[in-house]
């Protein structure tokens, strides 16, 4: 039997249900279908017992049930945080990150899902082992579903909660794999996740920062500045010569004042880089001018690269000088062996807990994550 060629993880719910009334099946399978999917708590359509058996062989021939096999997990900070290996069709791996929120008196629980967009990545960024894999492949929309459906197959399996939460933070340049990752996000409404509850992360493409704004998709931005002058931020983020802050700035106003969501700057802080106390001045000044919140990230180590976090006392009195709008959090526990957020390069180098503090810059980065900012 040759492989379906359509993935079910790529098919909105109108999609699913001409490929039913196709097959002479009444729409209202198409929810069924989607229910379980989502659910988590089957794998394949012939798990899938409220269908008769002969459409779950007809299923099984026309679609795919995933686009990514599911391969290693690996779990740290007592089970909240794990990070999932996934394998495409081609062999190549997809790292997910999973997170979990308990909540509390004033929180509502949440489970985030730390996505990747594309595998390695073109923007090369000093600091970062997914910029040092270079781009191999950008990951098509069903991948990007189906990573966030993974996160759901693993929560139910343990008894927790569906993913309320999605981030674009792991691997890759979302906004460079910009067709795709909008086609996810629709996807993923279409599936039942509000775009609200997602944030796209960019190390600074202006146009497509636009072309995002002009969607209408209520999502939250994020941008990686790292630095708040050109001269050093053209060293850490090389894409800063093509688009310079100036440049950045506008187009992070412009989406703010178009969509109504607040734009958040992230930061890794990168000791005796970055952490002078004027480039905490040159930050708060940036931040008021956009009126963003800045998250500040001691970096994580890599591979290959001398860099590393300052002490956590001087990321507090940097955060202290850029002010109230940064919060800083360092990894649940996990700081003394954090490695980076984009980690399949660092697998291979590091001990094998360190992976999983990729969580760490996520919780950061997640501002509607944090319950409290910690600086200070
Ligand atoms: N390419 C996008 C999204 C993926 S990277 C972007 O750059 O925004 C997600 C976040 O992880 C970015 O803010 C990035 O700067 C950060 N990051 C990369 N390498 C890191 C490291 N070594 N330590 C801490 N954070 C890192
Ligand atoms: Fe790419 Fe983001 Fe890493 Fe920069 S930080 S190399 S943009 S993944």
């Amino acid at each position: 039997m040759t492989k379906p060629h359509r993935e079910l993880g790529g098919l909105t719910l109108a999609d699913l249900q001409a490929v039913l009334v196709e097959l002479g099946q009444p729409r209202y399978r198409a929810t069924q279908i989607r229910e379980q999917a989502w659910s988590g708590r089957v794998g394949s359509f012939q798990e899938m017992a409220t269908l008769p058996v002969a459409l779950r062989h007809e299923l099984e021939a026309e679609l795919c049930f995933r686009s990514l096999e599911i391969g290693a997990e690996t779990t740290a900070d007592r089970g909240l945080t794990s990070k999932l290996l996934l394998r495409g069709h081609d062999g190549e791996e997809v790292e997910t990150v999973l997170i979990r929120h308990p909540g509390g008196a004033a929180a509502r629980p949440r489970n985030t899902v730390c996505v990747s967009s594309q595998i390695g990545c073109a923007i090369g960024c000093l600091f970062c082992a997914t910029g040092q894999l270079g781009l191999r492949r950008n990951l098509t929309a069903a991948e990007i579903v189906d990573q966030v459906r993974a996160a759901g197959h693993i929560w139910a399996a343990a008894g927790s909660g569906p993913p309320t939460n999605v981030v674009f933070m792991g691997m890759g340049e979302p906004l460079h794999n910009y067709g795709p990752v909008v086609e996810a996000i629709r996807l993923l409404q279409d599936w039942g996740l509000s775009p609200r509850h997602m944030v796209v992360s960019t190390s600074g493409l202006v146009p497509e920062i636009d072309r995002l704004a002009a969607e209408k998709l209520p999502v939250r931005l994020a941008i990686s500045l790292h630095a708040a002058n050109d001269l050093l931020r053209d060293r850490l983020v090389p894409l800063n010569r093509r688009y310079p802050l100036a440049e950045l700035k506008a187009a992070a106003m412009r989406f703010s004042a178009s969509t109504g969501r607040r734009v958040s700057l992230e930061y890794v802080l990168i000791a005796n880089v970055n952490d002078r106390p004027e480039d905490a001045v040159a930050l708060r000044q940036l931040a008021a001018s956009v009126r963003a919140h800045v998250n500040l990230i001691p970096m994580n180590p890599i591979p290959n690269s001398e860099l590393v976090a300052p002490p956590q006392r001087a990321c507090r009195e940097f955060a202290e000088m850029v002010g109230t709008r940064a919060s800083i959090r360092f990894s649940r526990g996990e700081r003394a062996t954090a490695a980076c957020g984009q980690l399949r390069a660092s697998m291979a180098a590091l001990p094998r807990r360190s992976a999983l503090a990729a969580a760490a810059h996520i919780e950061l980065v997640d501002g509607e994550m944090s319950t409290a900012p910690t600086h200070g």
